[in-house]
């Protein structure tokens, strides 16, 4: 079946005796044993498994193309599994621009158990310079944030393959229904589900999907049941409702953002635009090979104060995040600190479903 079919149906995993089409929320946090001790329904307690988490996970490892999935209170939550998966000593190889919140994690709760090499991903030359004996996994990040720099998947899972490493990719930016990594050669694929998936900006959430059921994956879904950070059942049950139209979300999305990446590429006060879309952008001949999409993410340079152009605005709201129906705006560089490489006269825009003249509008305004 195809996407939109997918959203729709695999995760209605009837489980109710009232005939329910959309599945109930299952609040109950431990389920009836039979007599022998089994558990008829199929869970035993809510940290374990619910029905909606499990409804969740099924649609989430059926968009990805794996064989699994696991659902998790955040997206940071999601990575951090992956990292504490791995041996203790291991050495890991990630974006220079990876999502700066995993980036802390590896800095600081990681510190003294994994070694990190940050590196340009974009330059694939430079992976198996960085490869060691303890080397287990390499990280992508495609599209990256926040210049939307896109790693050639098929490129860098043929150097994971020849040195037996583990390829994760985190895929927030392009949605299942863009970019599926497995079927590019990445065993993981991650999402913050907060974004895209969620899209209404009022969940948090992260997902890993596999492609096999491997002794990593073993170690991934012993973390996420006796760890716990799951998501709740009514986080579950909101994700599901959204991903029944993520498809069509995303299809405006892109749409929106391709007119405005276009619009503001021939804008006088505009220095540079960062949309994988742009025939213009560095990698975007890697994009249109593995997306079937670009997604509703782009970066701008201005001419001029950044800061002041981000205050103006009336229609997008200033803040963070991204992948919800409304646009948002953000001056990157003072949310990510002095220590940032991210340019002070950048601007990410995620660009929301709202009419694209109005969307146009207000930006046009806010930069006069
Ligand atoms: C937001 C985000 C995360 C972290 O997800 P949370 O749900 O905020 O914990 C990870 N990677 C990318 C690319 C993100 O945009």
């Amino acid at each position: 079946m195809q996407t939109e079919t997918i959203a729709i149906h695999a995760g209605n995993l009837t489980h109710s005796t009232t005939g329910d089409v959309t599945p109930p929320i299952s609040l109950s946090t431990t389920f009836f044993r039979d007599e022998n001790g089994g558990y008829p329904g199929g869970h035993m307690y809510s940290r374990v498994s619910n029905p909606n988490r499990s409804a969740l996970e099924k649609v989430m490892a059926d968009l990805e193309k794996g064989t699994d999935a696991c659902a998790f209170s955040s997206g940071n939550t999601a990575g951090m599994t992956v990292f504490q998966a791995l041996p203790p000593g291991s050495h890991i190889i990630a974006p220079d621009d990876m999502y700066w919140g995993f980036k802390k994690q590896l800095q600081s709760i990681f510190e003294g158990i994994l070694t990190i090499d940050f590196i340009d991903l974009t330059q694939p030359d430079l992976i198996e310079e960085h490869i060691k004996s303890n080397t287990a996994m390499i990280w992508v990040e495609t599209p990256s944030n926040p210049l939307l720099k896109i790693t050639d998947l098929t490129v860098v899972s043929a150097i994971a393959k020849k040195h037996k490493l583990t390829l994760a990719c985190d895929s927030t930016f392009a949605s299942p229904c863009f970019q599926n990594p497995i079927l590019l050669g990445a065993d993981i694929v991650m999402h913050s589900s907060t974004k895209y998936i969620g899209g209404h900006s009022d969940v948090l959430g992260g997902i890993l999907v596999t492609a096999v059921q491997d002794e990593l994956w073993s170690r991934i879904r012993n973390i996420q049941q006796i760890g716990g950070a799951v998501p709740s059942p009514f986080d579950c049950f909101l994700l599901l409702r959204s991903i029944k139209t993520l498809p069509y979300r995303m299809k405006g999305h892109a749409e929106n953002a391709m007119a405005l990446a276009k619009y503001l590429s021939v804008h006088p006060k505009i220095e540079a635009v960062y949309y994988p879309g742009l025939p213009s952008h560095a990698q975007h001949e890697i994009a249109t090979k593995q997306m079937s999409g670009f997604a509703g993410m782009l970066s701008i340079l201005v001419k001029g104060d950044a800061r002041k152009v981000v205050n103006q605005v009336r229609l997008f709201a200033q803040a963070t995040s991204l992948g919800g129906v409304e646009s948002l705006i953000e001056h990157r560089a003072s949310v990510e600190g002095p220590d940032t490489k991210t340019p002070q006269n950048l601007i990410r825009i995620s660009v929301g479903l709202e009419h694209i003249d109005d969307i146009i509008a207000d930006i046009e305004q806010a930069l006069g």
